[in-house]
């Protein structure tokens, strides 16, 4: 059994959100979701995730202005870019999360990129 985490999954539309949520559970993770980066910010202030999951497109302020927002708070948790669109990995902007992963119905690609910073972060 994993040591157990907090992840905040940010992602605007309700069923992928809803399927991260479940899925995330199902691996043990404590998880909480918000559905704008407005929402995930206030979130990630008020429960300290030790991940966090980011969708890109979103209505308002967008995963690339939440993420830059949240690198100015801490850059000590990690940040993984969720997205459909695999031409956001050449985004300047996109680098500065720790990990990109492209949207698939296969969610062993991003339940393992989880463990893996999960797991570097408690040994840094
Ligand atoms: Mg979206």
């Amino acid at each position: 059994m994993p040591q157990s985490a907090n992840i905040l999954v940010i992602e605007d539309e309700e069923p992928m959100r809803v399927l991260l949520a479940a899925e995330l559970a199902d691996e043990g993770y404590d998880v909480v979701t918000a559905a704008s980066g407005e929402e995930g910010l206030a979130l990630f202030d008020a429960k300290r995730p030790d991940l966090v999951i980011l969708d890109i497109k979103m209505a308002g302020i967008g995963g690339m202005k939440t993420l830059e927002l949240m690198r100015e708070r801490t850059l000590d948790v990690p940040v993984l870019l969720f997205t459909a669109y695999p031409e956001y990995k050449q985004d300047f902007n996109a680098w500065a999360s720790d990990d990109y992963v492209v949207k698939s119905s296969d969610m062993a690609p991003l339940k393992e990129k989880i463990r893996f910073h999960l797991s570097a972060r408690r040994n840094r």
